[in-house]
């Protein structure tokens, strides 16, 4: 064979393995523990855009500001996610009025630069400024300001795309209803595209601060804070721990000349003094005692005059720790009635304190009552406790973190308070209710507005009864199948008409063996991933690298048996797989090699430790691991990654020489990974034709009512005896898809016009298949987790939905349905 023929090949090969899941992106938040899988995300630049995709789009629709909300807001899985960033202009600005009117992905910052130079400021956002205006207005925002309170005190109007299409504007005078129920809506009622805000002096502020009891707040902020119109921002750190001493730092209006100059903070700002200093107090021993008696009188010494436009344009980037990984730090709030104070702070120490959170921060604020929101979550004038803590990101610690949040919000609502929605979402339906009083009358504004439920995210998923949610009520299936029984037959002469008509759907059938062949190429994605969840606790030495290159070469060969003499034999697949499978035993033998010698002899000099390179390579691992579930993997930037790990680990520290070898190490692969993706990211584009994006499927007692809140699911053609046509989508959202419309009673004939198909599913190891249907044509054990082991079942399509319901009734993880 000649060298360029290999070459097509080899990059053919590769591509179409990479191409297995290209079809969904997923969106997240900053936390990065809410990965979602969505449909498409629409990135518009007019107002036209917004308006088309709502009235066309069928399925739900989400809406993202800057996704810095924390518990899946911005989206959910199979929706339209509208991304506003780009709708991101001024439309009108008065200097005499104070007013502008912009449109609603712009950000604080962006309205900061434009207002600046007139002297003016925003009058009511958060404490930085990247968040978008209409993600600020949905959450209903407040920031440090004294005399304020929720961000809708500052909206004069604003502009909504309604579910139908419809553009309104809303104001306090004009659609009120709408006007109150959006601001502070969460995207649920529809899209807001304009907001006009009233804006404020930029006036210039001298910093004060002190230290105090927490017994003497109240009395000091009553009698120095509340009312002088001199105070712009102010609030006051709670010292976590004992949590009986506060420092209390305003910033008061004067004519003194600044000592600050600049006006706004440059943009390129790197953050890095403040980011060391979280560093430091987050994760050092006696970090927090260092930063109230050592770091904070530093900061806080000393004369500090500058603009208010200067205090209010920080980024977040001041907050953002080297890695999300294996710990991520994340905000919540809570609001009580301001004479209720100590008592909350008591009953939050005890909380906080007895659960051993990692508390960072509380920052107490103060707000002045909302003036008729229907979430409000100030419905009088209320403290906001800012709790800024560090979490682990496994299954465990968050389900860990949901049991003291939702003591806490207990502890707020008794006091008559409630908690904060952008946060994550770990609170009851009942919980909810009581801290937002008025949800029916939202609710009931939202059937009016929005009848179909287009505008969807977790949190309306959470708490909207009228959605059905990810898991709804299972029609009255046998539980515990063990016969899993398959669907009768269909009538030989409907049988005939369908197949007639089958005949000429073009892309109906694909090649039945495709569903085992690809199998190997999928283990070059779980792989990967069981690789990125062993590198989060256990050093990468003891990965098993060359066990892994044997097991893929063994699952190759169980392929080749099932297969041949079943199905013609497909050359070109087999040489594929040929092809990536040397390219991963290649990797991996390298990467063992290394890591059994040089690698393991640097660990042992960290002893135990994690190096700050380590917890990278974890992360980037993971990164990657999402990635390629849904785009080909020459698009991953290791470039990106390797410029990443120079510019955000230290250069010294604890365990040098580990540190020093794995950011050679890691530099060394990160850089051949980004060569090599590139020569394979341009052969791509000569050799690798179009993946077809669907896959179609016959099934009976699919109603209309099984398939509404289906995304990517669409009913092609019906027939006469109730059987449809449908078309699914591909590679993971093919598996999720299916295991939903079997839980809502469809029952599959064909797939891609075959009758069997493969599935793996994730089991212990001492388990043994036991349903009638189906059987298990390999097995091996997960090389990483000796306790389980990966069965792969061969299924008869007719029988799928009971084997599936089966598996989920034992709490048994199905891995991939193989759909050709
Ligand atoms: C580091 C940090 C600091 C914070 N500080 C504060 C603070 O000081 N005060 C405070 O009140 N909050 C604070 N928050 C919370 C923050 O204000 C919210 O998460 C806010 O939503 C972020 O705005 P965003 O543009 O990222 O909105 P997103 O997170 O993108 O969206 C939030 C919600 O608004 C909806 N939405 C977005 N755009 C639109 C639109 N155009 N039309 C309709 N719905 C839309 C989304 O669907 C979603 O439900 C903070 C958060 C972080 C991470």
């Amino acid at each position: 064979m000649g060298n360029a023929r290999f070459a097509f090949l080899l990059a053919a090969g590769l591509l179409q393995w990479a191409a297995l899941a290209r079809s969904a992106m997923v969106v997240d938040d900053v936390t990065r523990i809410n990965p979602i899988v969505v449909d498409r995300v629409l990135v518009p630049t007019t107002i036209d855009e917004v308006v088309e995709a709502v009235r066309l789009h069928p399925g739900p629709v989400s809406i993202g500001g800057g996704r810095f909300s924390q518990g899946g807001q911005t989206a959910t899985e199979g929706a339209l996610q509208i991304d506003m960033r780009r709708l991101d202009g001024v439309v009108a600005f008065s200097e005499e009025r104070k007013e502008i009117t912009v449109q609603a992905g712009i950000t604080w910052r962006k309205i900061q630069s434009t207002i600046d130079p007139y002297d003016l400021s925003v009058q009511i956002m958060q404490s930085y400024a990247n968040f978008t205006a209409g993600g600020s207005l949905s959450v209903n925002v407040h920031g440090r300001y004294i005399g304020q309170g929720p961000l809708v005190q500052s909206v004069r109007s604003i502009r909504v795309v309604l579910a139908d299409g419809r553009l309104v504007r809303a104001s306090p005078k004009e659609n009120a209803e709408i006007f109150y129920g959006a601001i502070g809506g969460y995207g649920g009622l529809g899209v807001i595209v304009e907001a006009t805000f009233a804006l404020a002096d930029n006036v210039r502020v001298e910093r004060r601060s002190e230290v105090m009891p927490l017994s003497a707040y109240r009395e000091y902020f009553r009698a120095s804070i509340r009312g002088h119109h001199d105070v712009i921002f102010h609030n006051a750190d709670i010292y976590p721990g004992a949590f009986d001493t506060v420092r209390a730092t305003s910033y008061v209006r004067t004519d003194k000349p600044v000592t600050i100059e600049d006006r706004l903070i440059p943009e390129g700002r790197t953050y890095w003094g403040d980011r060391l200093g979280m560093r430091v107090v987050s994760d050092w021993p006696g970090g927090r005692a260092l930063r109230r008696y050592v770091l904070d009188p530093i900061l806080f010494h000393g004369e500090r005059v500058e603009w208010r436009n200067y205090e209010a344009s920080y980024d977040v980037k001041e907050l953002e720790p080297v890695s999300r990984r294996t710990s991520t730090y994340v905000l919540q709030e809570y609001f009580v009635p301001v004479d209720r104070l100590e008592e909350f702070v008591r009953a939050m120490q005890e909380i906080l304190n007895r659960h051993r959170v990692d508390t960072i921060n509380v920052s107490i604020r103060h707000a002045t009552p909302d003036p008729g929101t229907l979430l409000a979550w100030a419905r009088t004038e209320v403290f906001a406790f800012v709790h800024y803590y560090k979490q682990g990101t496994s299954d465990a610690e968050r389900r860990e973190v949901g049991v003291w949040t939702r003591e806490l919000i207990d502890a707020a609502t008794a006091l008559g308070g409630a908690y904060y929605l952008p946060y994550q979402i770990h609170a009851t339906e009942a919980q909810f209710r009581a801290a937002y009083p008025r949800a029916d009358e939202y609710f009931a504004l939202k059937r009016r507005l929005d009848p179909t439920d287009k505008f969807r995210n977790k949190l309306w998923d959470a708490y909207d009864r009228h959605v059905p949610g990810p898991s709804p009520a299972r029609p009255a299936a046998p539980r515990l199948l063990r016969t899993a029984s398959a669907i009768a037959p269909a009538d030989p002469a409907v049988r005939e008409q369908i197949e007639a008509f089958l005949g000429g759907v073009a892309g109906y059938r694909r090649d039945e063996a495709q569903t085992y062949l690809t199998l190997p190429e999928w283990l070059l994605v779980f792989y990967p991933a069981e690789y990125a969840r062993f590198l989060k606790s256990r050093p990468a030495s003891q990965f098993p690298y060359f066990a892994s290159v044997r097991q893929f070469w063994d699952y190759d060969r169980d392929v080749c048996r099932i297969t041949t003499g079943k199905y013609p034999f497909n050359w070109g697949y087999h040489l594929m797989v040929l092809v990536i499978g040397s390219s991963y035993t290649a990797e991996s033998c390298l990467k063992g090699a290394y890591e059994s010698t040089v690698g393991r002899m640097a660990e042992r000099l960290a002893g135990a430790a994690m190096t700050q390179e380590d917890v990278f390579a974890a992360d980037v691992a993971q990164e990657y691991v999402d990635f390629i579930r849904t785009e080909p993997w020459y698009e991953f930037s290791f470039l990106r990654s390797l410029k990443q790990l120079w510019a955000e680990t230290d250069l010294f520290g604890p365990h040098l020489l580990r540190k020093w070898e794995r950011k050679l190490a890691l530099s060394a692969e990160y850089l051949v990974k980004a060569q090599y993706g590139l020569l394979i990211k341009i052969a791509s584009k000569a050799a690798y034709g179009n993946e077809a994006t669907g896959i179609l499927a016959l099934a009976d007692n699919a109603p209309a009512g099984a398939l509404e809140h289906e995304a990517r699911v669409e009913v092609r053609r019906r027939f006469a005896n109730g059987s449809a046509l449908l078309s699914l989508p591909r590679y993971d959202e093919f598996r999720d898809a299916v295991r939903r419309l079997a839980s809502r009673g469809v029952r599959f004939r064909e797939i891609a016009g075959n009758g069997e198909i493969l599935m793996t599913a994730i089991v212990p190891a001492a388990w043994s298949y036991d349903l009638e249907a189906g059987s298990v044509v390999i097995e091996r054990p997960m090389l990483t987790d000796p306790g389980h082991k990966r069965i792969a079942v061969r299924a008869p399509v007719a029988s799928l939905h009971g084997i599936l319901l089966a598996l989920e009734d034992r709490n048994l993880e199905v891995e991939h349905l193989y759909d050709y």
